[in-house]
């Protein structure tokens, strides 16, 4: 079996006590991995490791320069380990590989080439005063950062947050969700190959409440928290750093709404519906789980997206023909198959879905549902949507912004005038428009009310990873 353990300043261990963890396939539902588990003393550890480097360490003192070259080192060697990264993900947690090496891969070397570039090109204010003085802002790194990632894309989230917080001359622990523990000591392997210094860049591995999770996050020399997971988790996250006043970053769970207009082009919206809600087996934070149609077009959209929806191949994540893999984990198929033991019991009709052996679910279409039926209104984070129909827009976007979640919605029309004014209306961190998951790195990415709290991408990563600082000067 793969052994994967902590990586502490530039060195991989065990944990002191020899404790693991293994981690499940959920297609076999055998062990494939063990794994160090960490606790309290792994938190220090590493916690004290960053720190050094931070206090004493080249990284935050060397040019924005050099670190965007090592960082494309990293990235250029993630690309070339893709095939163990992506079987890492897909072991870990069942996401079919044609996605983990297809997208995530490429997506987490861009993360790091995007954000190295960033911080290296990006400008800084300068601001002239009627006194003569002038203003300028310094982005300073901010210290040690903590990062605490779910299972869903776990590279990918990861280097979300470990990219900019490093390019911008941070030092990191990074704690992976216990689902899906390997691909971050790989990275943190790829990383010192790269170059990059020990004590930069450290991965600790564990669960969440009272294990490694818990102690970093209430950790007192921590300087940052980033955090992607589940909205009662984020609480609980941002109580622990509110007793350090630690600025914390919060992106978690969503509900999001998926609006089909009469006039849409009703492929394309078939098309992207489908990817929105059965993509990585609708554990996504942005899964168009909940779909309004409108009436003219309703049964005409139902019985193509059913129709399309049916074809999906579900199987062997490892197979490269596999659309749908399994569920994550037997807690999480668990979870996710209470709400399809109540589709009827909660007023909804089951058009399609099916459980099959072992931890799958197909994907389930629901309409008929109750406004109030938890199909419609909790995040389920598995491939189960509901289809409700609508008459007017007034309607649907007070259906939409119902919601306690607001982490992004989407919207097909072919009015153009109607596309802006509604997603104006949407009380969320994005609108796709006529499309899905299509991101730009400078763009904003977060959540409003239970999604979560600041955002991620560009110089929002900047904010949050860097203290700026105001020089005046009198010249
Ligand atoms: P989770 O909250 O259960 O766990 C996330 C991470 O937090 C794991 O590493 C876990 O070990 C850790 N953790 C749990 N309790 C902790 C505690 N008390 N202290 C410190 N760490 C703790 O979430 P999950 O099930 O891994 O991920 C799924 C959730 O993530 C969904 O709600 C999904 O919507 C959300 N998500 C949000 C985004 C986004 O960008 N907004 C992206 C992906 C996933």
């Amino acid at each position: 079996m793969e052994f994967f353990g902590h990586v502490i300043d530039g060195q991989e261990i065990r944990s002191a006590s020899d404790r693991v963890f293994q981690s499940i396939d959920p297609y076999t539902r055998e062990p494939w991995a063990e794994v160090a588990l960490g606790g309290a003393e792994e938190a220090d550890l590493a916690v004290a490791a960053a720190r050094r480097a931070f206090d004493e360490g080249p990284w935050p003192r060397m040019t924005a320069g050099k670190r965007r070259e090592l960082l494309n080192r990293f990235a250029d060697l993630i690309v070339e380990h893709g095939e163990e990264l992506a079987m890492a993900d897909t072991r870990d947690m069942g996401k079919p590989i044609t996605q983990s090496l297809g997208n995530d891969v490429a997506r987490t070397a861009q993360n790091f080439r995007f954000f190295a570039d960033h911080a290296h090109l990006a400008p800084a204010e300068v601001l002239p005063m009627d006194t003569g003085h002038h203003t300028y802002t310094r982005y300073e790194a901010a210290g040690v950062v903590v990062a605490i990632a779910p299972w869903n894309f776990p590279m990918m989230l990861e280097s979300w947050k470990v990219a900019p917080a490093l390019a911008w001359g941070n030092t990191v622990v990074l704690k992976p969700a216990e689902d899906s523990p390997a691909s971050a000591t790989i990275l943190a392997r790829l990383a010192l190959e790269a170059g990059i210094p020990a004590g930069v860049f450290n991965v600790v591995h564990g669960y969440g409440p009272d294990s490694v999770g818990e102690a970093l996050t209430q950790h007192p020399d921590v300087d940052r928290i980033t955090f992607t997971g589940e909205s009662t988790t984020g609480k609980i996250i941002a109580r622990a750093a509110s007793d350090n006043l630690v600025p914390v970053s919060l992106e978690l769970g969503g509900k999001g709404a998926n609006v089909v207009f009469a006039d849409a082009e009703l492929d394309n919206a078939v098309s992207w519906s489908i990817r929105a809600i059965f993509t990585n087996a609708g554990q996504v934070c942005l899964a168009g789980s909940r779909i309004y149609v409108q009436r003219e077009i309703f049964d005409t959209f139902v019985e193509r997206f059913v129709e399309a929806a049916s074809k999906m191949v579900v199987g062997d994540p490892k197979d490269e023909s596999t659309q749908i893999g399994p569920l994550s984990s037997g807690v999480h198929y668990t979870k996710v198959r209470s709400y399809f033991d109540t589709i009827e019991e909660a007023g909804g009709r089951k058009l399609i879905g099916e459980l099959r052996d072992g931890w799958f679910v197909t994907p389930t279409v629901i309409v008929d549902a109750p406004d109030d039926a938890p199909h419609r209104c909790e995040e389920i984070f598995g491939p189960i949507v509901t289809i409700t129909p609508f008459d007017t827009e007034e309607e649907v976007i007070d259906e939409v912004n119902s919601s306690p979640y607001g982490l992004n919605a989407m919207l097909f029309t072919d009015d153009l005038t109607r596309a802006h004014r509604v997603s104006a209306a949407f009380r969320v961190g994005t609108v796709w428009v006529n499309c899905f998951f299509i991101r730009d790195l400078r763009a904003p990415f977060g959540g409003v009310g239970l999604s979560g709290v600041g955002r991620e991408g560009g110089n929002f990563s900047r904010e949050f990873f860097t203290e700026p600082k105001a020089v005046v000067m009198q010249i």
